[in-house]
């Protein structure tokens, strides 16, 4: 390592700047998170931005270089006067009154180098490459700001609070277990979920009782996964299955999804998909619920948005029933990654500004009663039809809806093995037999306001697109 990674004290300290540029901004951006003062020394006009910034008060400006007796006690010096020799006498400076100094695009003539920073206040991730790519540290940096959640600061903040009555009621032995439950346990899953007075409580609690519970009341979340690709997952969703002891998962979550859960948390396959074998729900709901009350933390992981048809309601009421914290993490359902998939809006002004998610399969005995859903200006997003095409057309059609009304079919959207098939209402069960389309699939169907939008070319148009692995394109 030619650098050392440390942290510098800023309250109560000043930073001076050598110029007033949009490079100088940048860094004044950086160290305004700080507690520092700002002191920008330049003869030359300043940026609008910084301007504004002295105006307010927020920054003292003097219209000349920076001198020693600015740079005495000055926590850090900036440079970029546009000018080399300037630069190169400045750096001089600072070194002779002994302030560390950063000139900017000049790494030969630093002291010190700019991090690249995640800032969760007061806890703060520094990543450097020593000026050897800037673009690996910000890659390196969106990995970490994704994985520390916003409010992981404000837990950190409360612990700094709590460290005395911790010390005065948390034996010895047991302070270290104390911190790890808080970080990992429920108060950072309180906190992370915003609810900073119910993790300050917990904390609490549990000093004044000598040490972190034994039993930690584990949680259930349940959690979309989206429809396969890992970065159509939510920030939150990948904090989950990071923090999950045990993860409860569906046929359709792909493989790349589960990949994110730590490595030693347990995987359980529930194998729920239509037709096909799998836990009975009332097995799912007893399951979930026992893990939760053995203080496990339970992801219950269902493909696309867990509050489409994912019996969710259920998994909710059986963890209530029991008194256990329970989640519902987003995530983006089948009918949004067609769409995505098609580059196609599932609303479309004046056309159909109505969206009727349905699903074709009910409980049995049950009708589904598609008809009653559609009307004119209505695009029909229907999940869990492939196995009924022929009765879906007919029952549609008997509802009035024209037989060239269009339709879309999205398999297995947003993943590797994608494929979209075009055609009309009047065709449809015969165009996906043809094309030999299955499960799982999303099915569009488009009946406008007023008239039929004619289609463009000859149905019906197959598109098989297969994507990377990693569903990226
Ligand atoms: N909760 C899920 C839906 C589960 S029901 C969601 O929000 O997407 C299962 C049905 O969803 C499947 O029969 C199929 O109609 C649809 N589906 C799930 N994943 C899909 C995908 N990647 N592409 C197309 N349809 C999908």
């Amino acid at each position: 390592m030619k650098t050392f990674p440390m942290f510098l004290r800023m309250d109560g300290r000043r930073v001076v700047f050598a110029g007033g540029s949009e490079e100088i901004a940048r860094k004044i951006r950086l160290i305004r998170r700080t507690e520092a003062a700002i002191l920008i020394c330049t003869p030359d006009p300043l940026v609008p931005e910084l301007a504004v910034l002295v105006a307010a008060g927020d920054a003292v400006h003097h219209p000349r270089w920076p001198d020693a007796r600015d740079l005495a006690g000055a926590a850090l010096l900036f440079v970029a006067t546009g000018d080399d020799a300037t630069d190169v006498e400045l750096a001089q400076l600072a070194r002779r009154v002994g302030v560390p100094v950063n000139v900017v695009d000049r790494p030969d003539l630093c002291d010190a180098y700019t991090p690249c920073i995640v800032d969760r206040d007061p806890v703060v991730v520094a990543i450097g490459t020593e000026g050897t790519a800037p673009v690996l540290a910000r890659q390196i940096r969106a990995g970490i700001e994704a994985t520390l959640e916003p409010g992981l600061g404000r837990l950190a903040a409360l612990a700094g609070r709590m460290r005395g009555m911790v010390e005065d009621h948390v034996p010895k032995h047991r302070r270290r277990a104390f911190w790890e439950w808080a970080f990992a346990g429920r108060p950072r899953h309180l906190q992370a979920k915003g609810d900073g007075a119910g993790a300050a409580i917990t904390l609490r609690d549990a000093a004044l009782s000598g040490g972190a519970p034994d039993r930690d009341g584990g949680w259930i979340a349940l959690v979309g996964a989206g429809p396969g690709a890992r970065d159509l997952l939510t920030l939150r969703a990948m904090q989950r299955l990071q923090q999950a002891d045990v993860i409860f998962y569906d046929r359709l979550v792909d493989p790349e999804v589960l990949d994110l859960a730590r490595r030693d948390a347990d995987r359980v396959f529930v194998g729920k998909e239509v037709g096909a074998h799998s836990w009975p729900q009332d097995q799912i709901n007893a399951t979930i619920v026992a893990a939760a009350w053995r203080g496990l933390r339970v992801v219950r992981l269902k493909s696309g948005d867990p509050s489409v048809f994912g019996r969710a309601c259920e998994e909710i009421e059986a963890a209530r029933a029991a008194g256990i914290a329970v989640e519902l993490v987003p995530g983006i359902t089948a009918a949004s990654a067609a769409a995505a998939s098609l580059t196609r809006a599932l609303t479309e002004r004046q056309a159909t500004e109505r969206l009727v998610v349905a699903t074709a399969t009910c409980k049995p005995g049950d009708r589904a009663d598609l008809g009653a859903a559609f009307a004119p200006g209505t695009t029909l997003a229907l999940y869990m039809a492939m196995h009924r095409l022929a009765e879906v057309e007919a029952e549609l059609i008997a509802a009035g809806a024209p037989r060239h009304c269009e339709v879309e079919f999205v398999q297995q959207a947003g993943s590797a093995g994608e494929r979209i098939l075009r055609s009309t209402l009047g065709r449809m069960a015969a165009d996906a037999a043809v094309a030999g389309l299955r499960n799982p699939a999303v099915i569009l169907v488009r009946w406008p306001k007023e008239g039929m939008v004619e289609l463009a070319g000859d149905l019906p148009r197959l598109r098989d697109r297969p994507l990377a692995v990693g569903g990226t394109r």
